[in-house]
C-alpha cells in the first residue's frame, strides 16, 4: 500500500506525473476506506462494554435507592447521564458507518408527523429544563416513512436548536401542510450560522470553527445523518440563519396523495 504513495511522489516531477496522480488518488481512497472501517470497528467495540456499564450502573443506583443511600444513588444518576452521552456519540458513529456502507435499514409505514413531533419534543424537553419547546401544528399530516429514523431527524434538529442557543430559551416547531408538501420548521434564537458555513454543516464531521461554540460538544455528524434520512424519504432540508439572531431549519416531505 505504501509503494503506491511513494509512486505518486516519484512521478511528481516527471512527464508521467498524471499517472502518479491516479495512483495517489487510489491510495487516498484506500486510506479513506481504512478510516471508515476503523470508525465502524471502533464504534462496534465500544458499544458492548458501554451497554454492560449502563446496566450495572442502573442496578447499583436502584440498590442504593432501596437502601436509602441517596448521595451514592445521586452520584450514579450523574454517571448514567455521562454514559448516555457517550452512548449517543457511539451510536452516531455507528449510524454514519451504516450510511457509508449503504446499510441503513428503513421500515416503511404511515407516520403521523404531528404525533411524532409532539412525542420527540416532550422527550427532548425533559432533558432540557432551561429551554421551552413550543410545538404548533395547524393540521395533521401523514407520510410514509420510517418512524424511528424520522424521530431521529426531529431529535437531532431539536437538540441542536437547544445546544446552539445558550442564552435564548425558546425553540419553536411548526408543522404546515401545503398542496404538495408537508413542512416542519425548527426555529431557534441562538448563535446563528454564517452564510459561508450553511452548506458545509450538512457534511460529515463538519463543525463550525467559532469560538462561541467551543464549549459545545459534538462530532459534526448530526446534520449529516439528518440530511441522509430526509433525502431517503424523498424530502429536502434547508436552513435560513442570521448570526447572533438564530436559525430555522426547514424539512419538506412530499405530501401523501391520500394523507391528512
Ligand atoms: P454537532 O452538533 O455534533 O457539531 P451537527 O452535524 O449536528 O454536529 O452540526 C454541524 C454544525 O452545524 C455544528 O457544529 C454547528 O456549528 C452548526 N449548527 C447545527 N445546528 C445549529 C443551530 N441550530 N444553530 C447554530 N449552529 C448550528
Amino acid at each position: 500500500r505504501l509503494p503506491v504513495l511513494v509512486g505518486g511522489a516519484v512521478f511528481q516531477h516527471h512527464p508521467l506525473r498524471a499517472v502518479g496522480f491516479v495512483l495517489d488518488n487510489s491510495a487516498r481512497k484506500e486510506l479513506e476506506q481504512r478510516k471508515d472501517d476503523f470508525i465502524s470497528m471502533a464504534s462496534h467495540e465500544l458499544r458492548n462494554p458501554l451497554t454492560a456499564l449502563k446496566l450495572q450502573t442502573t442496578l447499583l443506583r436502584r440498590q442504593f435507592t432501596r437502601q436509602g443511600i441517596l448521595d451514592q444513588a445521586s452520584a450514579l444518576v450523574n454517571m448514567e447521564s455521562q454514559i448516555h452521552k457517550i452512548t449517543r456519540l457511539v451510536e452516531e458513529l455507528l449510524d454514519v458507518s451504516k450510511i457509508q456502507a449503504g446499510r441503513l435499514e428503513y421500515a416503511w409505514e404511515p407516520v403521523d408527523l404531528d404525533a411524532l413531533l409532539r412525542e420527540i419534543a416532550e422527550t427532548v424537553q425533559q432533558t432540557s429544563p432551561g429551554h421551552r419547546i413550543l410545538v404548533q401544528s395547524v393540521a395533521r399530516a401523514t407520510v410514509t416513512g420510517d418512524r424511528d429514523w424520522l424521530g431521529q431527524v426531529f431529535t437531532n434538529l431539536l437538540s441542536n436548536a437547544i445546544k446552539y442557543s445558550p442564552g435564548a430559551e425558546t425553540v419553536e416547531v411548526d408543522l404546515c401542510v401545503y398542496a404538495e408538501t408537508v413542512t416542519i420548521q425548527v426555529r431557534d434564537h441562538g448563535l446563528g450560522i454564517a452564510r459561508e458555513q450553511r452548506d458545509k454543516i450538512f457534511e460529515r464531521f463538519y463543525r463550525v470553527a467559532d469560538p462561541r461554540q467551543k464549549a459545545i460538544s459534538g462530532l459534526g455528524l448530526g446534520l449529516y445523518i439528518v440530511a441522509e434520512i430526509v433525502t431517503h424519504h424523498g424530502g429536502t432540508i434547508t436552513v435560513e440563519s442570521a448570526v447572533g439572531k438564530g436559525s430555522t431549519f426547514t424539512v419538506a416531505f412530499p405530501k401523501e396523495k391520500s394523507g391528512s
